[in-house]
């Protein structure tokens, strides 16, 4: 029987499954299979014409990972979700269940860098344009749109800016033209629900907060079932004109009867099936550990942070904290618009000695662990300059929002007695 509830604290635990049906097992069991036995021959024609939906192949579907799936819907108030191998899988497998060779896609510049890799030069190379504007003005999204424009595609809360991208106001520039805004909500999961927001699919890596403990990369894509794809069918012909590789099957024909899934079906028919990125069952076994405390977790990070980023805003050597709390202006409206007072946990500053300062701060750090890699339970901290943005030119990282002496800190659950102290030394160190 599903759970009824509408709060996290509950669905982290209980949606999308109850007990194993054969041995009563209460944790949901790692089902280490390929493949799965027909019950008869009319059984595996229904599957293969998704008559019935069922196991088949652990490549297109497997029974743990298929209550990870369960559970993230519930989570973001969507009605199915896909679970894939990595969060870049989960972001070029976004794009591609809509755009093809010679379409486009509308992006904002504010964008993790693998994600501005796959879309800057593999996607290009595969025909499929991405174009990049500025997402402080959302007309930027309707000036960038033409014919050949499938989707729009943000970070809810891209690191290092921290800015919160305008959800609503994209998502309904998109809306009149059959445009979906998929939506990379990473560093804001249960803080922000880009589907109440207008949003038509979230992108998680759940290697970040939604596993939580750094133990599992994964990806995951959740339909929110809120978005009319034959509304303007010329805008979408992926889902509306004949698929040549499911037998000619219209997407939003073919699984009506299923409820308004024909984005996330479409997904794991054709692009799971034919690219292969798929969870392995223990990966999904360890991300749904994870899941079980995430609602917990995410407040102490969140707490964590919030006192990092006052503790910094105190401290001679720090010139500059990048945090939502200390924007102002049109950012700080949208900051509380969006995340009301729970700012994340991700917090930037900018050391007055710059560059060897913030090396030296890196270097000088006991409890954090130097990394590139947030969400983790333990407290992270980088130095962009010096490792993540160090082939950029000096002006290219100024535009990312990376000067010499910045430092990006992912703020764990640890006791912020111990953070702050670490902190502490860390910057007289650096000094
Ligand atoms: C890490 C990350 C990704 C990529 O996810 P992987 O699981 O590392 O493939 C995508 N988007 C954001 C915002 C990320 O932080």
């Amino acid at each position: 029987m599903p759970i009824d509830s509408k709060h996290p604290e509950t669905l982290a635990l209980h949606a999308g499954w109850r007990s194993d049906p054969t041995t009563g097992a209460v944790a949901p069991p790692i089902y280490q299979t390929t493949s799965y036995q027909f019950r008869d021959t009319e059984h595996a024609a229904n599957l293969f014409a998704l008559k019935e939906l069922g196991n088949i192949y652990t490549r297109i579907g497997n029974p743990t990972t298929s209550v990870l799936e369960e559970r993230l819907a519930a989570l973001e108030g969507g009605v199915a979700a896909l679970a894939l191998s990595s969060g870049q899988a989960a972001s070029a497998f976004a794009l591609q269940n809509l755009a093809r060779a010679g379409d486009n896609v509308v992006a904002s510049t504010d964008l993790y860098g693998g994600t501005w890799n796959l879309f800057a030069n593999t996607l290009k190379d595969q025909g499929l344009e991405v174009r990049f504007v500025d997402p402080s003005d959302p007309e930027n999204f309707r000036r960038a749109t033409d014919d050949r424009t499938r989707a729009y595609y943000a970070e809810t809360l891209p690191n290092p800016k921290l800015v919160v991208f305008p959800i609503a106001e994209v998502a309904a520039i998109g809306r009149e033209y059959g445009v979906p805004l998929i939506a990379d909500n990473t560093a804001a999961p249960l803080l922000v629900k880009p589907l109440e927001h207008g949003a038509a699919i979230v992108v998680y890596s759940t290697t970040k907060y939604i596993g939580g403990h750094g133990t599992s990369i994964g990806g995951a894509i959740i339909d929110g079932g809120n978005f009319d794809w034959e509304k303007f069918p010329e805008r979408q012909p992926a889902l509306n004109t004949p698929d040549a590789s499911y037998h000619g099957a219209v997407w939003v024909e073919a699984v009506k009867p299923l409820g308004p899934v024909a984005y996330i079906i479409k997904a794991r028919t054709t692009l799971l099936r034919d690219l292969g990125s798929a969870p392995s069952p223990f990966n999904s076994f360890l991300t749904l550990q994870g899941i079980e405390t995430l609602p917990l977790r995410i407040e102490r990070h969140v707490s964590n942070a919030q006192a990092v980023a006052d503790f910094l805003s105190t401290r001679v050597e720090v010139t500059k904290v990048i945090h939502p709390s200390r924007q102002s202006g049109a950012e700080r409206e949208r900051a509380d618009k969006y995340l009301k007072g729970k700012y994340g946990a991700l917090v930037g500053f900018e050391l007055a000695g710059g560059l060897e300062a913030g090396r030296n701060f890196i270097d000088a750090l006991k409890l954090f662990y130097h990394v590139a890699n947030i969400g983790d339970a333990r407290s992270l901290a980088i130095h962009p300059a010096t490792t993540t943005h160090s082939q950029l030119s000096a002006e290219a990282q100024l535009a990312t929002g990376v000067t010499p002496g910045y430092v990006r800190l992912a703020i764990g659950i640890e006791h912020i007695d111990d953070i702050l102290a670490d902190l502490d030394q860390a910057l007289k160190a650096a000094s």
